[in-house]
């Protein structure tokens, strides 16, 4: 259970610690009663950051996250990728793989209900990946970690000091992350990567520019699992369910760290539902889950400052329901705009049989076409492994647009729950995008794309996002460093500050404002 040394989970208290006053900040899971400096909501990158950050200046900070601890261990944790079971899925009696088909026939299977790792959360008009766990996203992305252009990044955040952001927290964010590039004559010659070489070369021949991405995982690990001189993780095809070895997750990086310091304890298995003003701090209402979600407990705690690392969605939902039922009435009309798919769209293409992509895939991407100075349709697109144990000739490919649609997130209150106004058809744009590449390679070599991936007869995956942007975006429902208008003391830390639309993967930019914004909070803030 503590196997990242700070998850305090459900655990049962040793009794010198049982007897914490409620005035001392606990080192042990939260309950009722207790009275806490700084709560985090959320344990991915926006709250990693601050817990680790917070601890570093002496304060005693705490995370409430909903998920399970997955812990670091080897082997024997995460299920597989191609026969998926309960771990993987949050809360399904049913999976929902991101790529739903293969010849046209659905590829998801009945499973048990389980606080799995990967949530495909429908919210409407569209599915919305995410992970779930101790390390939020960390556990179950890509890793690609990429770093935006700095004059889209100024066009999208102009109330951002960009010398700060390259200069220092960017910098600082890739050092934290442990970001890495793969050897690049290692790339050229492995046949873990033909899929790559093959989705390279078809489009340099369109005349698309192409680009190594830098990630988490460790290249140097992936090599030594090539040459088989350790357990194959990357190279085994794991990836969305969970890495057994090879890619720094938070719980390897920012959340190691934040437990050396002694002062961030974790409570798995907690999910937030309510923060309300309370004296000088709030009141933070959780549910306690078993790890078939149901509640067996509710608690209420205290804290001085209440950081919203829910991710996007998460943080989105609870300020909206905040808003809306009164609790938090002096919120920015702002919260819950601005919310974005980051222009997701998927697609794959039927290479011909003189272009193999090989029977052998890496499950980490590392390549991508660069198409953002297209001024008829800016996309990126990563160049996607498909590791089916056979060389199927597909390209696969998750294309990253400039999608001007935006949704709001909205209370229901005859549901009590909180819904996003996004419409399927708002992808088309992002799909026209796409297609400016995908459509010339096709003509190019005279190949087709695949109709058999995202339903019956269907090109697009255009039914999902792994990169949900907004809904709290930073100097508009917060000032310029992630404080929320109207109540001080709230803050917000994650992917819900972004814009929508940033260009590329997101997690760099979270980690990185994140770190921008928690420098500034702790050194004016926390006193
Ligand atoms: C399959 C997949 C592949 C991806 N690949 C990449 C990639 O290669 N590169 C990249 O940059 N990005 C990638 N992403 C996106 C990236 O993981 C996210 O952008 C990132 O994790 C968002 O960080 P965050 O801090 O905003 O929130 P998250 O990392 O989502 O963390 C939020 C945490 O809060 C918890 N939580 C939510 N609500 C509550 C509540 N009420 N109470 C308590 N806890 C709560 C959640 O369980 C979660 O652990 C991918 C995502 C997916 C799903």
């Amino acid at each position: 259970m503590a196997a990242t040394g700070l998850a305090a989970g459900a655990v049962a208290l040793a009794p010198s610690l049982a007897a914490t006053t409620a005035a001392a900040s606990p080192r042990r899971a939260l309950n009722t009663g207790d009275r806490v400096p700084a709560l985090i909501i959320g344990s991915g990158y926006g709250g990693s950051v601050t817990a680790l950050r917070l601890a570093q200046a002496g304060i005693d900070a705490h995370i409430v996250e909903m998920g399970r601890d997955w812990g670091t261990a080897a082997s024997g944790v995460f299920t597989s990728t191609t026969s998926p079971d309960k771990r993987g899925f949050w809360l399904r009696n049913r999976t929902a793989q991101p790529v739903s088909h293969f010849m046209g026939v659905s590829i998801d299977k009945d499973i048990e209900k389980y606080v799995g790792i990967l949530d495909c959360e429908n919210m409407g008009g569209i599915n919305v990946y995410q992970g779930r766990g101790v390390g939020g996203g960390s556990l179950v992305n890509g890793g690609m970690a990429v770093t935006p252009r700095r004059g889209y990044f100024e066009e999208l955040l102009p109330s951002v000091d960009s010398n700060e952001m390259y200069g220092t927290f960017f910098p600082r964010a890739n050092a934290g992350l442990g970001v890495n590039n793969i050897d690049q004559a290692w790339f050229e010659s492995t046949e873990w990567y033909k899929f790559a070489r093959t989705g390279r070369k078809t489009a340099e021949r369109s005349g698309f520019k192409t680009t190594f991405v830098p990630n988490v995982y460790d290249m140097n690990y992936m090599k030594q699992e090539a040459a088989g001189a350790v357990p194959k993780s990357a190279l085994a095809g794991e990836v969305i369910f969970g890495n057994h070895a090879g890619k720094k997750s938070l719980p390897k990086t920012y959340l190691a760290q934040a437990a050396s310091t002694g002062k961030v304890t974790i409570t798995s298995l907690h999910r937030v539902t309510k923060v309300v003003p309370s004296g000088a701090g709030y009141s933070v209402e959780m549910e306690q889950i078993d790890e078939q979600g149901n509640v067996v407990a509710t608690k209420t705690v205290t804290a001085d400052k209440v950081f919203f690392a829910a991710g996007s969605v998460g943080t989105s939902k609870l300020l909206v329901a905040m808003k809306a039922q009164g609790h938090l009435p002096n919120l920015s009309g702002e919260v819950g705009q601005g919310w974005g798919n980051n222009g997701n769209v998927m697609v794959a293409r039927a290479n011909h049989l003189w272009d193999p992509t090989g029977g052998k895939q890496s499950s980490i991407p590392t390549m991508g076409i660069d198409n953002w100075d297209d001024a008829g349709g800016p996309a990126f697109a990563e160049i996607a492994p498909f590791p089916a144990g056979a060389d199927l000739f597909i390209s696969l490919y998750l294309s990253i647009t400039k999608n001007p649609e935006r949704a709001q997130f909205q209370y229901n209150s005859s549901t009590g729950k909180v819904g996003l106004s996004w419409q399927t058809s708002q992808n088309q744009p992002g799909i026209n995008m796409a297609k400016r590449i995908f459509d010339k390679i096709n003509s190019k070599e005279g190949t087709i794309y695949r109709t058999d991936m995202f339903g019956g007869y269907k090109v697009w995956g255009d039914g999902l996002t792994y990169h949900p942007l907004g809904g709290a975006i930073l100097n508009k429902a917060t000032d310029n460093y992630g404080r929320l208008h109207g109540h001080p003391g709230l803050y917000v830390m994650d992917g819900a500050l972004v814009p929508g639309n940033l260009g590329v993967n997101p997690f760099v930019t979270i980690t990185a404002l994140a770190e921008r914004n928690i420098a500034a909070i702790v050194a004016n803030d926390m006193h």
